[in-house]
Parts: C-alpha cells; sequence; structure tokens
C-alpha cells in the first residue's frame, strides 16, 4: 500500500468471559492496525453498562488499569479510523443509548450505503443525532423499532443494508451481525465456556481463544447464558462481496479472513505479478511492511534475491492513518529510508500491494536512484484503483485516486520509474477459483452491486 488509503474500524466482543473488559483491551491491541484514532470497551454488569472511550492508541487509553472501571463478564470494543463522520470523541465508540429494552453499546466496522436516505426518514420521523457517525443509525432503528426479542432485532440488520459488521452489547446479551453481502470481516471463537467474536483471528491468538468460524453474511449471532443462537436476517441471501481489499491490505497476515490467511493470499499475488509482469532486475525490494508478502512471491517465481533495500520507521505509525493530506505528507517522509548499499549499481523492482494516492511512492524512485540504483521498477501485486469505495474504506472521491487521474505511462514518469506493471483484475479473481464471483472489486472494475441513497 501506497499508505494513503484510510482502514476503516475493528471489533471484538466476550460474552460469559471472566476479565472481560481486560480480554477486549488485549484484543483491541491487535486489532490497532485497522483504525487508530479513538477505541473504547463497554462492558455489562447486572444489568448495567460501563463504558470507557476516547481519542487515540488503545496503549494509550487502557494502560492505566482503565478496565478496572469496567466490570462484568461481557464487553464490546472498537477501534477507529473515521470513514464516516469526523475524527471526534463523540463518534468514538462504542456508542452507548437507551431506548425500551435499555442500554445498548454498539460498535460499528464498515460504512451504511444508505446511510443519506435512513437518517433523513429517521430524522423525519423525530429523531435527534448526537453524532455525525453513520453508525448511530443503528441505535436510532433500534428505539424506532422497539427492537427488544431477538426477531425485532433482526430486523433493524435487515432494514440498515450493507456495509456493516456489529457489535451490539445489551444487559443480558451480545449480537453480533455481518450484513448479507459480508464486505466486513467477522469470525466466532471460544474462550473457554465463553464466547469470542472478533474482525480478525488475530485479536483471539492475543487473548487466547480458539477460533470457531466465520459469522456468515446475513447472520446474527445472540449470545446469552442461555448459549449461542443464530438467526438469518437475509432472508434470500444475494452472492457475497467480501472487500477483496482486506485480504490485499487490511487484514493482518496472520489473520485468519474469509477463510484465507493475508499472508499466503499476498505471496500467491505475488507469483501470479511475476508470470504477468516480469521484470529483468538484480533484486526485488519490498516497499515495507504491507509489500513484504507479495515481494516475497514476486522474488521466488523469478528466482531472483529480495533484500531489505528499504526500512521503515515503525514509529511513525501506518501515514494513510493520519487524518489530513499534510500529516500524511509529514509521515510519509519520514517513514521509509534506503539501504544505500544494497541498492547501489543495481537494478531494482519494489513491490507493494497496491497503489492508490501515490503519495508515499512517489519519491522513492528518485531516492533510490540517488542512493545508485541503476534500474527502478515497480510492481503492483493488485489492479489499478480507479474508483472509489462506499463501503467502508476511505477513499471516497475519484481526483484523489492516482489511477483515475493518470495513464500508466503518466504514473511511471511521475514515480521516476523504469517500468510500471499491475497485477490483472482477471488474474487476481482467478485464484479463487469458482469462489472468483464472492469478492467486491469494485475499486477496480467500477462495478458497484450496491448502491448509495
Ligand atoms: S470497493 Fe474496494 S475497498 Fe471497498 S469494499 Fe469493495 S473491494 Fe473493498
Amino acid at each position: 500500500m501506497d499508505g494513503q488509503i484510510h482502514e476503516e474500524c475493528g471489533l471484538i466482543g466476550l460474552f460469559g468471559v471472566d476479565g472481560a473488559a481486560s480480554l477486549a483491551a488485549l484484543g483491541l491491541h491487535a486489532l490497532q492496525h485497522r483504525g487508530q484514532e479513538s477505541a473504547g470497551i463497554a462492558t455489562s454488569n447486572a444489568g448495567k453498562l460501563h463504558l470507557v472511550k476516547g481519542m487515540g492508541l488503545v496503549s494509550a487509553l487502557f494502560s492505566k488499569g482503565e478496565t478496572g472501571q469496567l466490570p462484568g463478564d461481557a464487553a464490546i470494543g472498537h477501534v477507529r479510523y473515521s470513514t464516516a463522520g469526523g475524527s471526534n470523541f463523540a463518534n468514538a465508540q462504542p456508542l452507548l443509548g437507551r431506548y425500551t429494552g435499555g442500554e445498548a453499546a454498539l460498535a460499528h466496522n464498515g460504512n451504511l450505503a444508505w446511510a443519506a436516505r435512513l437518517q433523513r426518514d429517521l430524522c423525519a420521523s423525530g429523531a435527534l443525532f448526537q453524532t455525525t457517525a453513520d453508525s448511530e443509525i443503528f441505535l436510532h432503528l433500534l428505539a424506532r423499532e422497539q427492537a427488544v426479542d431477538d426477531e425485532a432485532i433482526a430486523r433493524v440488520f435487515s432494514l440498515a443494508g450493507p456495509a456493516f459488521s456489529v457489535v451490539l452489547l445489551l444487559a443480558d446479551r451480545l449480537i453480533a451481525a455481518r450484513d448479507p453481502y459480508g464486505y466486513r470481516p467477522l469470525v466466532l471463537g471460544r474462550s473457554g465456556s465463553g464466547w469470542v467474536v472478533a474482525s480478525e483471528t488475530c485479536a483471539f491468538d492475543q487473548i487466547g481463544a480458539d477460533y470457531e468460524r466465520e459469522i456468515e453474511p446475513g447472520e446474527m449471532l445472540v449470545v446469552s447464558s442461555a448459549g449461542c443462537r443464530s438467526l438469518d436476517f437475509a432472508g434470500i441471501r444475494p452472492r457475497p462481496a467480501r472487500c477483496l481489499l482486506e485480504l490485499i491490505y487490511f487484514a493482518r497476515p496472520d489473520s485468519l479472513v474469509f477463510g484465507e490467511t493475508p499472508h499466503l493470499f499476498r505471496q500467491r499475488c505475488g507469483r501470479l505479478l511475476a508470470a504477468e509482469q516480469p521484470a529483468h532486475v538484480d533484486i526485488v525490494v519490498p516497499i515495507p511492511d504491507s509489500g513484504m508478502s507479495a515481494a516475497m512471491g514476486y522474488a521466488a517465481a523469478l528466482n531472483i534475491p529480495w533484500e531489505r533495500g528499504l526500512i521503515r520507521n515503525h514509529y511513525v505509525g501506518r501515514s494513510f492513518i493520519s487524518p489530513g493530506q499534510e500529516a500524511r505528507v509529514a509521515a510519509v517522509r519520514m517513514k521509509n529510508n534506503v539501504v544505500g548499499e544494497v541498492v547501489k549499481g543495481r537494478r531494482v523492482v519494489l513491490v507493494d500491494d497496491s497503489l492508490i494516492r501515490g503519495t508515499t511512492t512517489q519519491t522513492l524512485g528518485h531516492v533510490l536512484r540517488k542512493a545508485g540504483a541503476r534500474e527502478v521498477h515497480m510492481r503492483i501485486a493488485c489492479p489499478p484503483t480507479r474508483y472509489p469505495c462506499s463501503y467502508g474504506v476511505d477513499f471516497p472521491r475519484h481526483e484523489e485516486l492516482l489511477a483515475h487521474k493518470f495513464s500508466l505511462g503518466q504514473i511511471r514518469e511521475k514515480l521516476n520509474l523504469d517500468s510500471l506493471g499491475y497485477l490483472s483484475l482477471q488474474g487476481m479473481t482467478g485464484l479463487f477459483g469458482e469462489k472468483s464471483d464472492t469478492f467486491c472489486t469494485s475499486c477496480w472494475s467500477g462495478e458497484y452491486r450496491v448502491h448509495p441513497e
């Protein structure tokens, strides 16, 4: 990733687990890559909900025993990047509300494509929004539908429309749901006799929970003292549209997402990229850390060594997570340094998993040449990203997308490269065989399954 698109959010939920808040905080540490603007945890104890949330990293918010203020054996947690609504405390999640059914805390990953229409309808019937986050719509739908029993709560999810993965904490229940297209991931696990859900399995690894299965698109799970109950709120399920960028970039390489290990998938993309776009060079250099897996596959397929010719400063953070273009550019400058002795006198191919705005990569060609590289090529292990996303990833405007603004030849010149090549869409989806049409590819194809309303 050229570091210039925004992540969405990360979720965790626990029920029937001692020390639920502490484990939620640990799990959120593992999910921190999904959002760094704000974090929060809500717990349920003796019929009452408790909430701690704030701006910043999980380590800053939950390092001084804050989880001690969160009693109970049921919890939900959230890390956020603002893909809808601003970056401020009011929008930090979990969101807490009170309705006919009592208190409810909610955490959401995704963007509601129908948010504008739903918000208009809700306001017209008297709703007063407290935040600018589309996630608040769920709380208003809960209130309007007077959704107390499980079936009524399921109706709320059928009304919301994609894209969402959600955890909802009530006094006596944990609810987890995933929209009928399954845009965003959500997995189910066990922790002792209790239950855990999370955006990615890396959260389970962190807290010693065991992975059970994916929560299905259109499925709502109700976890209570009676056990775990599955409801289908979608009726006839559409063909899934799981976000392929999760596997290409967002998800941690060591997670299990949509049944795939991202590290291995990215390696396969790298191998295919080598077949489609070989480069005649001396070394393969991954753009750290995002291009590592694809570069390994690319190098192995061409039988060329890969070298750490760029070193990332890990203390800068993922630049795309910094809101605002100025902050991003400054972060990029601090981010990567060239290992001069590795690239000097050599023909180099840089490999990354994707190239969106180009802010991170725009100076690399120049910097590598300055360090003595004889040739600088670039290969991208996904197709050119030309279209915006409406489902929870923040590259909302066409004009921000490098491949929308410029031809490939222009991009090559702009980045000061000897050659530039992308993986084909057909090749990439073909890696899934008969499941190739179960992924969202809108940001590459421009074909949208669900239209914003
Ligand atoms: S448009 Fe792209 S980023 Fe958005 S959900 Fe689809 S694949 Fe993911």
